[in-house]
This record gives C-alpha cells, structure tokens and sequence, in this order.
C-alpha cells in the first residue's frame, strides 16, 4: 500500500466535495434544515457530533454539525442559523443548488461509552442540532441504556427546533423536559433556564453520562448542577464552539488550550476544560 504524503493529506482534507440540496425545511424565523446528497453518490459516514467545513459560492466556509441519522447516512442534514455572511448564503439555498462539503471531522460523543448508564443531553437553542444524531443513536439502541433525559431550553415557544420530534422522542423512551425564557399564557411547560431542569431530573448520578452543547454561560451552569448532584466531570461532555478556518488541525484558528477544536473536539471531557475555561478569553 502507498501511503499518501503529507501534502496529499492536506489536499485531499481541503478539497470540497459538491453536495447538491434536495430538501430543506424552515425551523425557526432563522434557522433551516438543508438536507444534502453527494454527487459522487457515495454515502458521507459520520459518528454522531462531527461536523463539515460547509460552503457555497464565494460566501466563505463555516463548520456545521451533522444533524441527520447516522444510520441513513445518504442523506446529509445541517441545522443552521443564519447570523452572518456564510451561514446566510447557505440558508438561502434551494433544492438544485450545490454546496460545497469537506469532512466529516471532529471527535464524537461518547453515544457507546454510555451503554449501561443513564445518559442526560442538555441543550439549549442551536444546540439540539448537533445532538439530534446522538438522540437518534441512543433510541436506535434504546434497550442499552438505563434512563434517557433531554433537558432542552429556546428563547421562546417559536424558537424550539424539531418540536414534532420531540414528541416522538418522549414516546419511544426519552423523559423530555422544554423550558424557555419567555412565553405567553398558551405555553404550558417550563420558564426558565435550563439548568434548572437538571436539579430536578431524574437520574442515577452514580452513573449517568451527560452530554451538553448550546451558549457556554449555559453548559457552565449546566456542567456546575450536574457536579452538585454528584455526576462526575469525566462523565459530562460537552462540545464546544471556536472559530475556525482549515478544520484539519493545521491553521490553529480554533485553539483552546493546548488542543484544536477541530482536531481534539468539538467534543471534550468536562474535567479536560474546566481549567481551560477558567481563563479568561482563552
Ligand atoms: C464545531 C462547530 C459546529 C457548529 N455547528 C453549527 C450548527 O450545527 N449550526 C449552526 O447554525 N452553527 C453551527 N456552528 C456555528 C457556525 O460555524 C457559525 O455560526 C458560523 O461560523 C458563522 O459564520 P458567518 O460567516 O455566517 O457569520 P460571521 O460573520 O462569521 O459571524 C456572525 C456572528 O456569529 C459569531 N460567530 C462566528 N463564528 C462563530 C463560532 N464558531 N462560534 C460562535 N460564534 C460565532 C460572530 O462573533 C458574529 O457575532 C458551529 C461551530 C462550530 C465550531
């Protein structure tokens, strides 16, 4: 076997695969789910929390996390919101047009590690979009896993991504709790932050696996409860966002500590980033 040079490597990890739109669905006033086919026709395998380099046009490249199920792979999702250049163009996309996709990269979460333990997914916002894969993973496989928590927090009713889904979510064995920060009087359910959901969660601490993504003031108040009750920090993950331009571990942009995001996560070990946190605009 030849083993590709390092400059075959970096070439290959930088050129985009075309990827053409072949549905998409608006989510919220902001965000859309663009559902993507190669191609190439060949199936882009990912482990739930990757992420692509997605772009098109000359609008620039962003990472996005992989939101589709990871065992029908043929069909690429992303959730996006639309916030800036990038993100606004591939929003604005319709079926026909093509993107352009480099990955999938990143570590994973731990969707295997957990068999045997109570698993808790705390989101808040966007952040359901990436552990939408691990969701789908652990219901795939419901019967390996003690209790299953979704801890999931909007702005606003409006704001809640895959709200049908959640439905289906609680049916098939997922305790679900939604909070927002504000609603009117037709919103029945919770108001107020999401760590405040995970006081009053049910799950065996001893155990339980706890994985967090959303706004970083919200994973630390998250990260704080969950310790309180007893959940240790090697057994919290939670994926974390910088900013980043090569994502195969090269141009150092999306550095957090002594690691690159792109390379080391986004997903990583609490008790890995609590000090790293702790220093300010690190
Ligand atoms: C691993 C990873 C996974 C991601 N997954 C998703 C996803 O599934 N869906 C999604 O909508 N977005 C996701 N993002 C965030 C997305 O990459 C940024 O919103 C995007 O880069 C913004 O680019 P832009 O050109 O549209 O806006 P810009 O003009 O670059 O930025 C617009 C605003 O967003 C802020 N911003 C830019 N980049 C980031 C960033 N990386 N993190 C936090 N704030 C940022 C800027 O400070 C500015 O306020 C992810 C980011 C990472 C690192």
């Amino acid at each position: 076997m030849v083993t590709p040079s390092p400059a075959e490597t970096f070439a290959s990890g930088m050129a985009p695969a075309r990827f053409g739109v072949v549905g998409k669905r608006r989510d919220t006033s902001d965000t859309w789910t663009l559902e993507l086919e190669p191609e190439s026709g060949d199936a882009l395998r990912f482990a739930p929390g990757q992420f692509t380099m997605l772009s098109r046009g000359g609008a620039g490249e962003v990472p996005i996390s992989i939101s589709g199920d990871p065992a029908a792979p043929a069909r690429l999702l992303h959730t996006v919101r639309a916030v800036g250049l990038a993100t606004q163009a591939i929003c604005a996309a319709e079926p026909g047009d093509v993107l352009g996709v480099r990955g999938p990269f990143g570590r994973a979460w731990p969707v295997d590690a957990a068999a045997g333990a109570d698993v808790v997914v705390v989101c808040g916002g966007i952040g359901l979009a990436p552990l939408r894969p691990a969701i789908l993973a652990l219901l795939e496989r419901r019967e390996r896993y003690g209790r299953l928590v979704l801890l999931y927090g909007g702005r606003s009713p409006d704001q809640l991504l895959y709200p049908g889904e959640l439905d289906d979510w609680s049916a098939r064995g997922f305790d679900v709790a939604v909070t927002v920060d504000s609603a009117g009087p037709e919103w029945l359910g919770h108001v107020g932050v999401v760590p405040r959901l995970v006081r009053r969660a049910e799950l065996d601490a001893r155990s339980a696996v706890a994985l967090l993504c959303g706004p970083e003031v919200m994973m630390r108040f998250a990260a704080a409860a969950l310790t309180e009750r007893g959940v240790g920090p090697e057994r919290v993950y939670a994926s974390m966002e910088r900013n980043m331009q090569c994502g195969i571990g090269v141009c150092g942009h999306c550095q957090l500590g002594p690691t690159l995001v792109c390379r080391d996560g986004p997903v990583y070990r609490w008790d890995e980033l609590e000090p790293w946190l702790a220093i300010r605009e690190l």
